[in-house]
């Protein structure tokens, strides 16, 4: 049998890393077992879904790059993929289960269950859930109520006694002592809503999902499921929890661990193929002695024998490190269209249409600043001085430790007749002409070099001098000299 994964996501918040690696592993599952992977969306909680979850949705996968095979975006067979256009549907199933005694009315009101609650705090019982108050109700009694308009919500019948018991692929077998399950979790809302938990049950088995797989959090709905596919004589999906995600501190990853909104880690300069390299590997492995895998690899090799059990610790560093193996192995086109937006962000590329093309500016550069980019979002920084002049640095920045002022202005005038009459084109030609006039006139190189570094780049420390002379023009460098030579003279002695 083809096997058939969904993620399953409730619009009520943005796509963050743990539910990006729920949708991956399906992903992957799906790519490596010839089934199809697909998207619902689980919008039952009508009070905190957003509009704007569902666009972050989109706009996250679309810049991760993986897909469904099926979704609201683009149908399939078994649609409709999202909850709240399958309501109807909903509340026959629960009523079926009202019929066969396996669910029933229960018209408490919220006073009521609040009193409950209070009650059970009082006695330091704590909350013990719903005390099944009208589950001995009969079917003429509820449908008389229900016939003076009392509006009732449909609960499970969780059997009173014995246990529940359900496989998960990476745990084994689990067993729950029925009475530790919620009393009899609510399955249609007295609005006629349908719950997570019979949406959630109704959609796997109608969409023919073969194996769910899901945070770790979700355990304790499994025996509440189980008992709902055996009450509709169901086969319950082949159930995969999957490791937690845990942050350096040992707890449940979470905003003060850093990002965790995929979003945010797009605007920090990460590349979408490092964070899917890196997520896939929480709490999952490969192939030994290798780290980087395309997701094409990733779909070849994954199986669920090689997930761990125990949680995983996001390690921002080592996601720091994919990115910079990413931006290495980027052509100076590719890595240049990705730091466009940066640029633009920054001021230094026209905004407008053609935002996305880099110009041979920044093509031209991308061979400089490659290895000093640990961020796409470092490229603004780096490649400032190659946009507008550099703000003047200070005296001190500019003279070398052997030399005085006089000296520093003597070696621009050196640097000055050099740049205009040396080929940038050869670099190494370049340096040995530098190296060759140095000696000529009796200092090192470094303090032939270090005024015209300073007064090129506005730094001591920068990207490739004679690269960035290059790109820049032998007239702009030129220019550049003169003003940091006018400068330094200017100085009071
Ligand atoms: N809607 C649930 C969620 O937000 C789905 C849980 C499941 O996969 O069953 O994660
Ligand atoms: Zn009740």
């Amino acid at each position: 049998m083809a096997t058939r994964v969904r993620y399953a996501p409730s619009p009520t918040g943005n796509q963050h890393i743990g539910g990006v690696r729920t949708a991956l592993i399906n992903y992957l599952f799906a790519r490596a077992t010839g089934g199809k992977f697909i998207l619902r969306l689980e919008d039952t909680d009508r009070s905190r879904y957003g509009e704007e979850y569902v666009r972050n949705l989109y706009d996250t996968f679309a810049w991760l790059g993986f897909y469904w095979d099926e979704g609201p975006d683009i149908g399939g067979p078994a649609g409709p993929y999202i909850q709240s256009e399958r309501f109807d549907l909903y509340r026959g199933y629960a009523k079926k289960l009202v019929e066969i005694d396996k669910a029933y009315y229960c018209f408490c009101d919220e006073e009521r269950l609040e009193r409950l609650r209070d009650e059970q705090n009082a006695a330091k019982s704590g909350d013990q859930g719903y005390d099944r108050h009208c589950r001995k109700l009969g079917v003429k009694e509820a449908q008389a109520r229900t016939a003076e308009g009392k509006n009732p919500v449909i609960r499970l019948k969780i059997p009173l006694e014995g246990t529940t018991v359900f496989h998960d692929s990476l745990l084994g077998k689990i067993e729950w002592k029925n009475e530790d399950i919620s009393p009899d979790p609510v399955l249609l809302k007295s609005d006629g809503f349908p719950t997570y938990h019979l949406a959630n049950v109704v959609d796997d088995h109608l969409m023919k999902i073969t194996h769910v797989m899901r945070a770790q959090e979700w355990i304790p709905s499994a025996p509440m499921h189980k008992i709902m596919y055996d009450a509709f004589g169901w086969t319950q999906p082949e159930l995969c929890h999957l490791p937690m995600v845990l942050g350096s501190d040992g707890h449940k990853l979470s905003k003060r661990h850093g990002a965790t909104a995929v979003n945010e880690f797009r605007k920090a300069g990460y590349l979408p193929e490092a964070l899917i390299n890196y997520i896939a590997h929480l709490g999952c492995s490969f192939e030994d002695g290798r780290d980087i895998f395309t997701l094409g690899e990733m779909e070849q090799l994954f199986k669920i024998e090689r997930l761990n059990k125990a949680p995983a610790v996001f390690d921002y560093q080592k996601l720091e490190w994919y990115n910079g193996q990413y931006i290495r192995q980027k052509s100076d086109e590719e890595l240049a269209r990705l730091v466009m937006p940066f640029l633009a962000e920054a001021g230094f590329a026209a905004p407008g249409p053609a935002l996305a093309e880099p110009g041979p500016l920044e093509i031209a550069a991308m061979p400089l600043v490659r290895e000093r980019l640990k961020f796409l979002s470092d490229a603004p920084k780096i490649m400032a001085y190659l946009y507008h002049r550099p703000e003047m640095p200070g005296e001190s920045e500019f003279v070398p430790k052997k030399l005085d002022r006089h000296g520093t202005i003597q070696m621009l005038e050196e640097a000055i007749a050099l740049v205009a009459s040396t080929d940038f084109s050869e670099i190494e030609a370049a340096e040995e002409k530098f190296r060759a006039r140095a000696t000529e006139i009796g200092v090192k190189l470094g303090d032939l070099m270090m005024p015209l570094r300073v007064a090129v780049t506005g730094s001591r420390v920068s990207p490739p001098l004679f690269e960035s002379v290059r790109v820049l023009g032998a007239q702009e460098c030129k220019a550049r000299l003169q003003a940091a030579k006018a400068y330094l003279s200017a100085l009071p002695a």
